[in-house]
């Protein structure tokens, strides 16, 4: 049976897995939701006795449905190959009374691997299903770690070309640095004098612009995506919730049907909405925590049902949260109005109007798996030293506003339920941070030389993609005001 998807804003706009892959987008502004939740065809014991690319298809087989066999498993093999520093893709690692589970061994030491380097493949294969001939256009808006994955997946990806918008002021030294030495004749990457959701807005601007849009599609171009709101990186990221549950039975932690908590390090509600569906589609799961940084507009949000951004956008030593805007949310306001598009839009325009919207009371009762939490600077920092002196293990930043949610909700609550904190980044991406936080004196200015001290302190090998910073020349280096990205993106196209 074929799951077709249809636009959270408006039920007329249905669609086939491939060509939500492709158009990213709904022409309306909304994201593509599936019109019916699928269930895990397996049980358990079957899927804990999977690798992570038997388990990856049995996953998105259920979700992808118009893919053949033969295609998905190409896709998921190219993707989860060598790039991958350990064979097991995400291994969990248990420390203390917690399990980490890891998603930063591919190709940029952050969890945006585990679906970016998948989406070039289901977006060319799409692209095939669907006759489509044009070169397609990956506009991305990135707070980091998106940018550096994204341009990694696509590089030299034939029929492709990649386009990249970063807050020039907004992001790690060495994320920058990875961006900005990115090789392949079809990647493009800018930064831009403004935040990440000014370079979200931007793009979503020139999404919804059919001017421009029209323009491209007569020089031979369309659109896509490569952001979270992509079905295309949502599926991939379902799959190592089930996998993650299938690891802790095959080792004997958890018993079959037990459930488990998830702790994510939430920005624009991805990673942690893929654990939402996992959960939809029968993966025991209890309490699915949103842990945020000092931007805590999803904390306020469960904890009053109201959403509003009118407020002070905080940088923080966690970046890739510091979002004010989770374009995500719009998927599951969508599950809890009880699939009403009218209802979506409603509330997605008070947002980009007034900046503020409130959900029901039985929109409420309908959030009742979530729990809202969050970290200040300073407790994130008392998480990673605490975590390190309690057992030498080094997480990052993003990780550790997790790992103090989790901490504090513990306590609040006595939960004993067996939890694992999802680690979105490696320490090594966020190493002058970490080091300080661990409380490291004299740390060095130069990144490579902080990343041997922490190799030092943690034990753990360096990761290549730190390594090859160390001689990677730069071959980017546009920097613009936010006004002016789309005037940047036709000269790119030159379809000015
Ligand atoms: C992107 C990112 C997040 C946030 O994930 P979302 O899916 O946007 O909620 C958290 N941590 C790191 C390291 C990230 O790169």
């Amino acid at each position: 049976m074929k799951l077709m998807y249809r636009s959270t804003r408006d039920k007329s706009n249905r669609v086939t897995a491939s060509q939500a892959v492709l158009q990213g987008l709904s022409p309306d502004g909304g994201l593509y939701v599936p019109e019916t939740m699928p269930a895990l065809a397996r049980s358990i014991k079957e899927l804990s006795a999977m690798d992570y690319r038997e388990l990856a298809y049995e996953v998105m087989s259920l979700f992808l449905t118009d893919f053949t066999e033969e295609e998905l498993k190409a896709c998921i093999s190219k993707a989860y190959d060598d790039k991958f520093d350990t064979p097991e893709i995400a291994p969990i690692r248990k420390v203390g009374d917690s399990y980490y589970l890891e998603l930063y061994h591919g190709a940029t030491i952050a969890f945006k691997d585990m679906a970016l380097s998948i989406l070039p493949h289901l977006l060319t294969t799409a692209a095939r299903k669907n006759k489509v001939e044009d070169e397609i256009v990956i506009l991305t808006a990135t707070s980091g770690d998106t940018g550096k994955a994204a341009l990694a997946g696509f590089a030299d990806v034939e029929g492709t070309r990649i386009i990249v918008f970063y807050p020039k002021n907004g992001v790690s030294s060495v994320q920058e640095k990875q961006m900005v030495t990115q090789r392949g004749a079809n990647t493009h990457v800018i930064g831009i004098r403004g935040n990440f959701d000014d370079a979200q807005t931007g793009v979503k601007r020139m999404f919804n612009n059919t001017e421009l849009t029209e323009r491209m599609k007569k020089a031979g171009y369309i659109f896509s995506s490569a952001n979270s709101i992509n079905i295309g990186r949502l599926v991939p990221q379902i799959v190592y919730y089930v996998y993650s549950y299938a690891s802790l039975y095959k080792r004997n932690e958890i018993s079959e049907g037990e459930k488990i908590n998830f702790v994510v390090p939430t920005g624009n509600f991805g990673n942690i909405l893929a654990a939402y569906y996992a959960k939809q589609i029968g993966l025991p799961v209890g309490k699915l925590i949103c842990a945020s940084n000092e931007n805590r507009v999803l904390y306020d949000f469960f904890e009053s049902g109201r959403y509003d951004k009118n407020r002070e956008f905080i940088i923080t030593e966690s970046p890739s949260m510091d979002i004010l805007v989770s374009s995500n949310l719009e998927r599951l306001i969508y599950h809890i109005s009880g699939d009403d598009p009218a209802k979506t839009a409603e509330l997605m325009k008070a947002l980009t109007n007034k900046g503020v919207y409130e959900i029901s009371e039985t929109m409420r009762k309908n959030l009742k798996d979530f729990v809202g939490g969050w970290a200040s600077g300073e407790k994130m920092r008392r998480a990673i030293r605490d975590v390190y002196e309690e057992s030498g293990y080094v997480i990052d930043t993003h990780t550790a506003v997790a790992a103090s949610v989790y901490k504090d909700y513990a306590g609040e609550t006595g939960d004993g339920t067996k939890t694992v904190i999802v680690s979105t980044a490696s320490p090594y991406k966020f190493s002058n941070s970490v080091l300080a936080a661990i409380g490291t004196p004299d740390i060095p200015e130069d990144d490579y030389e902080q990343a041997r001290l922490l190799k030092e302190i943690s034990g753990t090998e360096i990761p290549k993609a730190v390594g090859e910073l160390q001689t990677a020349p730069v071959v980017h280096n546009t920097v613009c005001d936010v006004d002016k990205m789309q005037s940047i993106v036709e000269e790119i196209l030159k379809i000015i």
